[in-house]
C-alpha cells in the first residue's frame, strides 16, 4: 500500500534527523536506538545543542547523538586528558568531549569557520566547560606543523577526534602520529563515507561523496597497513576508525 501524505512527511522528517549519520538499514532500528538508549542519557546541554544545530541550513555536518555518546564514552574509559579536535562546526562532538574530560581537561579545536563555532557557544559557556577549550580558527594542517617543529607537543595527547576535510586526512595522520602519545587513541570520522566505500563505479552519487571517496578508500587502505598503529573501525554514526598508538 502506498504510504500516506502523513507518512511520507513523518518519514522525511526521519531522514532529515538522520540524514547519512547512521549506516543502519533500518531507519526503524535506529530511531530505537536514539530513543531507547541515547536521548534519555543525553546530557540537557548537547540536546539544546542538537536541536539548535538541527535548525542550520548545515546540520548533517553535526556529529549524531549516538556518536556523540560513544565519544564521551570512550573518552572517560581512556581518562583523556588532552585532546584534540579538528572540525568543530557547531560544537556537539567539541561538547561531548568537553563533558567528559576532567575540570583540568584541555581540548585543543580547529575549524576554518568560527561563525559556526559559536553558534553552539552559549550552549558550551551555560554547561560551564567553555574552559576547557581553546579554539583556533583557521586550518588545521600549518597548526599542526608549528606544533611539530616546536617540538613540545610530541607524545602529549590523549585523544584527536578527526572530522574536517577528508583530502587531508593522511596529511593529518602523518602529524597526528606525532602528536599523540604511545596507547593514545586517533579517531578519524566519515570512514565508510556515506557506505560509498563500496559503491560501484557507476552508482549514482552526490558530487561531494563522489569527490572524497577516493580519498577515504586512501585513507582506510594506509591506516590497514601502518603498523604504528592497531585500529578498530566501527560502524557507529558514518563510520569511525579508532586508531591507538602502539609506537
Ligand atoms: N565535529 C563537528 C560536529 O560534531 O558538529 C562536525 C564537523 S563538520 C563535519 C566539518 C568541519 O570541518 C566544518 O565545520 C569545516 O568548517 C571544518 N573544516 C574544513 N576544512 C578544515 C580545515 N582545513 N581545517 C580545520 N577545519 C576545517
Ligand atoms: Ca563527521
Amino acid at each position: 500500500m502506498a504510504p500516506t501524505q502523513e507518512e511520507q512527511q513523518n518519514e522525511a522528517g526521519r531522514h532529515q534527523e538522520v540524514g547519512h549519520k547512521s549506516l543502519l538499514q533500518s531507519d526503524a532500528l535506529y530511531q530505537y536506538i536514539l530513543e531507547t538508549s541515547v536521548y534519555p542519557k543525553e546530557p540537557e546541554p548537547m540536546k539544546e545543542l542538537r536541536e539548535l544545530t538541527a535548525r542550520h541550513p548545515w546540520n548533517i555536518m553535526t556529529t549524531s547523538a549516538d556518536e556523540g555518546q560513544f565519544l564521551n564514552m570512550i573518552l572517560k574509559l581512556i581518562n583523556a586528558k588532552n585532546t584534540m579536535e579538528i572540525g568543530v562546526y557547531t560544537g556537539y562532538s567539541l561538547l561531548a568531549t568537553a563533558l567528559a574530560l576532567p575540570e583540568d581537561g584541555k581540548i585543543l579545536a580547529m575549524d576554518i569557520n568560527r561563525e559556526n563555532y559559536e553558534l553552539g557557544l552559549p550552549v558550551i559557556q551555560k554547561a560551564g566547560v567553555a574552559h576547557k577549550i581553546d579554539f583556533k580558527e583557521g586550518p588545521a594542517l600549518p597548526v599542526l606543523d608549528q606544533m611539530i617543529e616546536s617540538g613540545t607537543y610530541h607524545g602529549t595527547f590523549d585523544f584527536i577526534f578527526v572530522d574536517a576535510d577528508k583530502d587531508n586526512y593522511l596529511n593529518y595522520h602523518e602529524r597526528l602520529i606525532e602528536l599523540v602519545k604511545v596507547g593514545g587513541l586517533i579517531g578519524y570520522d566519515n570512514t565508510l563515507w556515506n557506505g560509498s566505500v563500496v559503491a560501484p563505479p557507476d552508482a549514482p552519487l552526490r558530487k561531494y561523496v563522489r569527490f572524497y571517496r577516493d580519498y577515504v578508500l586512501e585513507l582506510n587502505r594506509a591506516l590497514a597497513s601502518d603498523r604504528r598503529v592497531e585500529i578498530c573501525q566501527l560502524p557507529v554514526g558514518d563510520g569511525i576508525t579508532l586508531c591507538r598508538r602502539i609506537s
